[in-house]
């Protein structure tokens, strides 16, 4: 038997339709090139997304063309998220700080028809010229009085376009099954690969995101994404949070100031954010450098890698919760996050900051399993350990313009329907996932695996090291052992020996590394983690005394 009921298709313009009505009055603050501190309403941002929409059919953007955007998280940049997505066509985020010929290789392969480009990186597309030809418009988020000198010939402003515009369009209603959003991996291994989000997955995605134990968005919050919008899109906050009418504080190109975000915390009242480890160890230096405070932020969300034991204690002390969560491109990202279950009510300090260093539980949305060598399932006991897989209609099924035939590169997925997520996780009795590697970074010493991370950790929470990595080299007895390499704080100086002897208490026998070596830098990928694969190069013949 059928259901009764409307079949109305899940459209991310029915966001801003409803936050427009509901929310009308509710702010967005942001920080962009052209004004320290832009502010306006949610009745603002949804007319001036209108107006956007009319603007991209002169341009020449039909109904499922990519639309690409290089921006920093700010006001223009949503309204790119919903007049694009909402019009039919597929708004592609890149990062600008990817390498150039990445940045070449996504819009070519995308074919992003025009480019929405913020004026700090102007310089980066006027150096890349040569390479953009079927790019037919590049538009610069600024105004007129703003727009930099260029040699290109198909420049046009934002503001300007605007303007012409008028403010009345109905959102187009078509299939909740259409591409929306395009975000490209960062491709540390071969080619970056385009992951398409549909219009369902996302509004699914935001929904399960704002329940109360995944970040309870909710009209009384102030959020603040410091995770990029080119970063699997802010993780969604800016559909969750703006469906729930939350305040919107958005620190543009200022996201690894520690100065800049312990302001707009503290004069917007900012309740909630968001960002990888490396942005909350700049805020966190900067607060007991400066001895501010955070009075109103409550809570940060940290994901994109795993968050040492030490963030989450130094927030503890400035009276904010760090909640872990896991998840990645190809998830939309959400897949686990921290909260307690109703039976954890008497965890001592230490055991809580223990859980909270677990990747998290299940979302509702989202199945995970950890498989072994032969994909049989492994039991949730919180020691085995193997190729975490998940499934779940926020999860990718394919990537754009690859075979999906199955066993292709293009195909991610086993015969069942479970991706494979490249990560190797314990699952606790209490359902709490715990990543111990990247498939391709463990260690594997002797019969032995081990895990870079749980190394790397360790070695963080000694007072003298800033950070630190963890990766095998080759030893003639074991095949590989772990080599750490480290980077001291400023000032600071320790040998080998102490850095081993520090671990020792903390670490298995055979996880503790053969030697430690000191760098003033360590190499980062474009999102900001680590780059295990340049850093096995640099130490390519590298051979242990
Ligand atoms: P890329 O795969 O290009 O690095 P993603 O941003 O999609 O880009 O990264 C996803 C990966 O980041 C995950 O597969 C996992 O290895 C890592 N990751 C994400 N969140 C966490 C976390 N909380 N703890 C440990 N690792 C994490």
């Amino acid at each position: 038997m059928q259901a009764l009921m409307m079949n109305s298709q899940l459209m991310i313009s029915s966001i801003l339709v409803h936050a427009e009505r509901n929310f009308p009055e509710s702010e967005i603050v942001s920080v962009t090139a052209d004004n320290p501190l832009h502010r306006y309403t949610y009745k603002d941002f949804a007319s001036r997304s209108r107006q956007l929409a009319n603007v991209l059919p002169l341009l020449g953007a039909k109904f499922g063309d990519r639309i690409g955007t290089l921006a920093w998280n700010d006001y223009r940049h949503l309204e790119l998220y919903y007049g694009v997505s909402g019009s039919g066509m597929v708004c592609h985020t890149i990062n600008p700080k990817l390498f150039p010929e990445q940045i070449v290789y996504i819009i070519k392969h995308a074919q992003d028809k025009v480019l929405f480009v913020d004026l700090l990186v102007m310089p980066l597309i006027e150096a890349l010229k040569a390479h953009l030809s079927e790019v037919e418009h590049i538009v610069v988020l600024t105004d007129k009085a703003h727009m930099p000198q260029t040699t290109l010939t198909n420049v046009k402003c934002y503001e300007e376009l605007l303007a012409t515009q008028s403010d009345q369009f109905d959102w187009p209603q078509f299939d909740e099954n259409t591409a929306s959003g395009m975000c490209y991996t960062s491709g540390t291994t071969g080619n970056p690969k385009g992951v398409v989000y549909s219009h369902r997955s996302t509004l699914l995605h935001a929904l399960a995101g704002s329940l109360p134990d995944v970040t309870n968005a909710s009209t009384k919050e102030t959020c603040m994404p410091v995770v990029p919008m080119f970063h699997v899109n802010a993780w969604g906050i800016p559909y969750g949070s703006i469906m729930a009418g939350s305040k919107m504080v958005m620190p543009g190109p200022k996201m690894a100031d520690g100065a800049t975000l312990q302001t707009l915390i503290e004069s917007e009242g900012v309740t909630y954010s968001s960002g990888v480890p490396t942005i909350w160890l700049a805020l966190l230096n900067y607060l007991d450098q400066s001895k501010t405070t955070l009075s109103k932020l409550t809570r940060v969300t940290v994901g994109g890698a795993a968050c040492p034991r030490t963030i989450i204690e130094r927030f503890l002390t400035y009276g904010t919760k760090v909640v872990q969560g896991w998840g990645m491109t190809e998830t939309s990202p959400l897949g686990t996050v921290f909260c307690l279950k109703r039976d954890m009510t008497d965890l001592s300090d230490t055991e809580m900051v223990d859980l909270q260093c677990k990747q998290g539980r299940g979302v509702f949305g989202i199945q995970m399993r950890i498989v072994d060598d032969n994909n049989q399932e492994l039991p949730w006991d919180g020691v085995a350990f193997g190729a975490l897989k998940v499934r779940g209609p926020w999860v990718a099924s394919g990537y754009y313009g690859l075979s999906q035939e199955p066993g292709s590169e293009g195909c991610p997925v086993d015969e069942h329907g479970w991706f494979d997520t490249g990560d190797v996780a314990t699952i606790d009795a209490n359902g709490f996932m715990q990543i111990t590697d990247r498939t391709k970074d463990v260690i594997k010493s002797g019969g032995e695996w081990v895990s870079s991370i749980e190394i790397e950790n360790a070695a963080v929470s000694h007072p003298m090291i800033a950070e630190a990595a963890a990766i095998g080299r080759y030893h003639p007895k074991w095949t590989e052992r772990p080599l750490l390499v480290v980077v001291l704080k400023p000032g600071a100086s320790l040998s080998s020996q102490e850095v081993i002897a520090y671990l020792t208490p903390t670490l298995h026998k055979w996880s503790l590394p053969d030697d430690v070596v000191f760098v003033t830098e360590l190499p980062h990928t474009a999102t900001g983690k680590l780059n295990k694969l340049a850093l096995r190069k640099t130490f390519e013949d590298y051979q242990f005394p």
